[in-house]
């Protein structure tokens, strides 16, 4: 049944795949900030009314959105992420980026989080599908949000009417590209991506000259202290079996050796997987803020401001089964995956659109180099991960197990019933 259907869809992956690889690279070579994806977002509209689609673009900013009718049936969708992030590439690839990398004007840009993967299989994917009309029946939605980085796109697209403008989805898909061996597929059910928050704390002192300590109320100590105590939350109020990170990824005070300053200002990150472990370690760092401000005889309180949230994502238990068992019949190493500390916004939309959703994850390094690192005992050194300037996955098998996952995916629940 769908894999008669996976069959007839894929039979034109061949011919595509050539494409897929140059549309990747040119994505790649393009990078473009949350919000900015200009040109993305043309390209991304540009491919999809080219084989049929009917487009909407701007949606929440930069949003493109393609849908695809074939008779009655399910409403699939389908998600990828335009946007990339503010960092110098340092992978050496020809196709590398053209933003800030050498010789280049501006802001140094990259795709170091794979949406570039994601958005070539889409792609790939929605052309599969488009040129394959009898393999399948219903609805397919291609859905490219803007803004993934800062937790803000998803909502954004959602802000703007999403659910007024596209067809209600029976489900939503969508799949992130890591540091595993390209090739490797996994799925898990229930909790996956933890849930994050950003905040940022702003400690106040009082200014004084470097030689009168006695005069002052030192903010730089003041945050070594909390920034200290922060990490007794995870190590001493949260269980051996709960899990959570927190992370101050940024400390700014001062300018000068002679001069104490007014105010230190933190940004925290926090992950966690479970609603409950993720109030309690929030609240605990508020909590240890103001009482360290206290003990410094801190003369104001101090300011705490949630810059960002990104919801858990947590798989459809019912719809994670059906995408793993399609998996299983088409991949020979589809595999449940373990629970992972990033996050993403992608639960946003079918939560706003009240449709089941599930996630699942895709490698992207060359498998030879992943082996030898994992026996040299050097993995964490030698593969470069998400967010790094030297994550580059390999183009194949990378590109060509997303375009099937989606597709696989995607008929689980388009392929016509048996005859
Ligand atoms: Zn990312
Ligand atoms: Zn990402």
């Amino acid at each position: 049944m769908s894999d008669e259907a996976a069959s007839a869809v894929l039979a034109g992956l061949d011919a595509l795949r050539g494409d897929v690889e140059d549309w990747y690279r040119d994505l790649h070579a393009h990078p473009e900030l949350g919000f900015a994806e200009h040109r993305t977002a043309a390209e991304v509209a540009g491919k999809l009314r080219a084989c049929g689609y009917e487009v909407t673009t701007g949606i929440g900013g930069t949003g493109v959105v393609g849908v695809l009718v074939h008779g009655t049936g399910p409403v699939v969708l389908l998600r990828a992420e335009l946007d990339a992030l503010p960092l110098r590439e340092r992978t050496g690839l020809p196709y590398a980026s053209r933003a800030g990398g050498d010789g280049a004007e501006g802001r140094a840009v990259m795709h170091a989080c794979g949406h570039d993967v994601h958005m070539a299989c889409l792609l790939g994917a929605a052309h599969l599908m488009a040129a394959a009309p009898g393999a399948w029946q219903g609805t397919l939605v291609v859905l490219f949000q803007p803004a993934e980085e800062s937790g803000a796109g998803a909502r954004a697209m959602i802000a703007d009417g999403l659910a007024e403008r596209i067809p209600a989805p029976d489900i939503a898909l969508a799949q992130h590209v890591f540091h595993a061996p390209a090739g490797y597929v996994g799925t898990r059910a229930g909790s996956f991506l933890a849930a994050a928050d950003t905040l940022r704390v702003v400690l106040h002192g009082r200014g004084a000259h470097g030689s009168k300590p006695e005069a002052s109320v030192d903010p730089v100590v003041l945050a070594a202290m909390v920034v200290l105590r922060l990490q007794t939350i995870v190590a001493r109020e949260l269980a051996a079996a709960e899990q959570a990170v927190v992370t101050v990824g940024s400390i700014r005070a001062g300018e000068g050796a002679n001069v104490i300053p007014e105010s230190a200002e933190l940004l925290v990150n926090v992950r966690a997987f479970d609603e409950d472990v993720r109030a309690r370690v929030i609240e605990a760092v508020g909590r240890m803020v103001r009482a360290e401000c206290a003990a410094s005889r801190a003369p104001r309180e101090p300011e705490i401001e949630h810059l960002s949230s990104f919801p858990a994502t947590r798989n459809d238990p019912e719809a994670t089964a059906r995408v793993a068992a399609a998996f299983g019949r088409h991949f020979a190493d589809a595999v449940r995956a373990e629970r992972l500390t990033p996050s993403d916004d992608f639960t946003e939309i079918p939560r706003a659109l009240g449709a089941p959703s599930t996630f699942w994850v895709i490698g992207g390094t060359d498998p030879a180099a992943y082996a030898a690192a994992e026996r040299a005992g050097t993995l964490a050194a030698d593969v470069p991960v998400n967010h790094s300037p030297r994550f580059a996955p390999v183009l194949q098998p990378t590109l060509d197990t997303g375009v099937r996952a989606l597709v696989v995916a995607a008929l689980a629940w388009l392929a016509p019933p048996a005859a």
